[in-house]
């Protein structure tokens, strides 16, 4: 699927309303991983309130999911003490960068199994990818309602293997879903270079890097693709 609207752009014409506007709006960031993120904080602590929310039910095991949310955790930490300590070397954000706040959601897989149920056999980028979004971008709208944001967004977007027209879609459902209480902001974080960005940060921080999406089925295709399958 795909359509003429550039969310790269779409997100940086929102951002120059809200400077002209004087305000930082509030954000729940959906955040799939510490290497995702790195580059979407850098980017968007300078211009919004952030909390990020970790909901990623898909992750293949419980194991492989504590390792995630606890490096993601660990770069929150390293990003708020760089304006506590008022240290942004390296960086490109500096002294407009605000303190990120984080919200973990259920793990629970059943959740995930549940959702894709029909679809397992997909390949990476299909509809099995299409039903995942949603089960994870409706729960952030949820949440984001819930503790009153203004928007939400996800870091998904900065992947080169996920189509961002879909996402946004799904985002924009999701939004309308609850009513249009909360409104997705559109982003395509790989765009601006972002995607090389998140690469150099994850090499900064020493940030774990999977090899593979996350849920079982995109293991074990990472797993035959190794294998020359
Ligand atoms: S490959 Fe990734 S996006 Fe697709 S269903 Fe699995 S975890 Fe979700």
């Amino acid at each position: 699927m795909g359509n003429n609207r550039n969310y790269s752009k779409e997100l940086e014409s929102r951002i120059e309303t809200f400077k002209k506007e004087g305000r930082r709006p509030k954000v729940l960031l959906h955040a799939c991983c510490a290497p995702c993120s790195s580059y979407c904080l850098e980017y968007l602590r300078e211009y919004f309130d952030i909390t990020v929310f970790f909901y990623n039910p898909n992750i293949t095991s419980e194991s492989e999911y504590r390792k995630r949310v606890d490096e993601e955790k660990r770069l929150i930490a390293e990003y708020n003490r760089q304006i506590d300590e008022n240290d942004f070397e390296g960086m490109n954000s500096d002294k407009d960068a605000g303190k990120i706040d984080i919200i973990e959601g259920d793990y629970k897989p059943s959740d995930f199994y549940e959702a894709v149920k029909g679809y397992e056999e997909c390949k990476e980028g299909g509809e099995r990818c299409r039903k995942c979004f949603e089960l994870r971008l409706n729960e952030t709208a949820k949440v984001a309602e819930k503790y009153g944001f203004e928007y939400f967004t996800t870091t998904l977007t900065i992947s080169p293997l996920k189509n961002a027209a879909v996402l946004n879609e799904v985002g924009e459902e999701a939004a309308k879903e609850i009513g249009g209480k909360v409104s997705f902001l559109p982003s395509d974080f790989k765009k601006k270079n972002g995607y090389k960005r998140s690469i150099e940060l994850s090499h900064k921080f020493d940030l774990y890097r999977q090899d593979f999406c996350g849920c079982s089925f995109s293991k074990a295709q990472r797993e035959r693709e190794k294998m020359g399958l």
